[in-house]
């Protein structure tokens, strides 16, 4: 008897410490930090296949810098900006690594029009000659003139973005003088194909943060759901809420994140593409929740420009997100607490 008890306690302590190891196994942490796409990005991953799924997805954060970047002269963006009215082919290649591959452009492009479409104009692209012209893209901050604002808003219009899509490769075109941009859409794509990535290496369980676009896949091991503190727009480091998010994106767009301020007077890199100013719809900062990240990227910066009424109008219409807005006086609006 006295045996059977020892060998049984024997047994326990060996389940206990396998048990032990495979929830270390499961749940052991790998983090990376790089800064890409003009902004700090952080992948936390777990598990055994976390640090192979990390590095794969780090590399392709960089080769979609390169793809999507504006200022590079080998991206396709910058020949369709500098393409003068004539149409821009997109090769569409078999593996998604090959440098030459310009099928997340080709997707973007579209998507981008897409919600441009679906927001009536508050999310273009082809705003970036008037981003340019202040200073947004190179640092170099300053107020245009009325009249030069006047004169570039004849350069904008996602109206004129023609996308020709015949099978197995697409063009695009777009006037002479106009130019776009994806720096309101890029980030959320990248999380998503790095989600993707992961997903593809094994990983079950990630938190992925590309510069304000948080991205999480399964949950926080031994914690459960994830939570995503949102900051306050209006007072540095504080939280002005906290949301739940599994399998979910979360994309904040404010008007503290990029601005520079001249004369007492504050200017933000979000512009209203009708008015060719930063956008002031009252919105201090958007939060979007949505399965995709490219979407909510997009849609948090139209949010921004579009206002309460308009955000919550799209809502009802859509269907497909959440919202929670901090309002410039400091209000909390939100689809959450419906
Ligand atoms: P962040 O890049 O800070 O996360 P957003 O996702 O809201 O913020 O994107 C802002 C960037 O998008 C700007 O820096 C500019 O390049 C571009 N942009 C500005 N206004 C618009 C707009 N109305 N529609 C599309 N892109 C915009
Ligand atoms: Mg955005």
């Amino acid at each position: 008897m006295k045996k059977l008890k020892y060998i049984l306690s024997i047994a326990f302590v060996i389940i206990l410490v396998v048990t032990m190891i495979f929830i270390n196994r499961e749940n052991k942490e790998y983090e990376s930090t790089i800064y890409a796409m003009n902004t700090v990005m952080t992948i936390k991953a777990y598990g055994p296949n976390a640090q192979k799924g990390i590095t794969a997805a780090v590399s392709e954060i960089y080769r979609l810098e390169h793809e999507l970047s504006v200022t590079e002269p080998s991206s396709k963006i910058y020949e369709i900006n500098n393409a003068s009215g004539e149409p821009v082919e997109l090769v569409q290649q078999k593996a998604s690594n090959d440098v030459g591959d310009t099928s997340d452009t080709s997707a973007l492009l579209k998507e981008s029009v897409y919600i441009s479409k679906l927001t009536d104009g508050a999310f273009d692209i082809s705003i970036y000659p008037i981003v340019k012209a202040w200073g947004f893209t190179e640092d170099e901050f300053r107020v245009p003139t009325e009249e030069e604002i006047k004169e570039l808003l004849n350069m904008v219009g996602y109206e004129s973005i023609i996308i020709n899509d015949a099978t197995g490769s697409a063009g695009v075109q777009i006037p002479a003088g106009f130019m776009i941009d994806l720096g309101g859409i890029a980030k959320g794509y990248a999380a998503d194909r790095v989600r993707d990535i992961l997903v593809e290496s094994g990983v079950k369980n990630a938190i992925i943060n590309l510069g304000g676009n948080v991205l999480t896949l399964g949950s926080n091991p031994g914690l459960g759901d994830w939570k995503i503190g949102i900051k306050n727009p209006l007072s540095d480091g504080d939280i002005a809420t906290t949301v739940t998010a599994n399998n979910k994106a979360v994309v904040t767009s404010g008007s503290y994140e990029r601005y520079f301020e001249k004369d007492g007077v504050r200017y933000w890199h979000i512009l209203d593409p009708k008015t060719g100013y930063p956008a002031k719809s009252g919105i201090a900062s958007v939060t979007i929740i949505a399965d995709s990240s490219t979407y909510a990227d997009a849609m948090s910066t139209a949010s921004f420009v579009m206002g309460v009424d308009k955000t919550e109008e799209l809502y009802r219409q859509c269907g497909d997100f959440d919202y929670v807005i901090v309002t410039e006086s400091g209000k909390i609006c939100s689809s959450l607490n419906e």
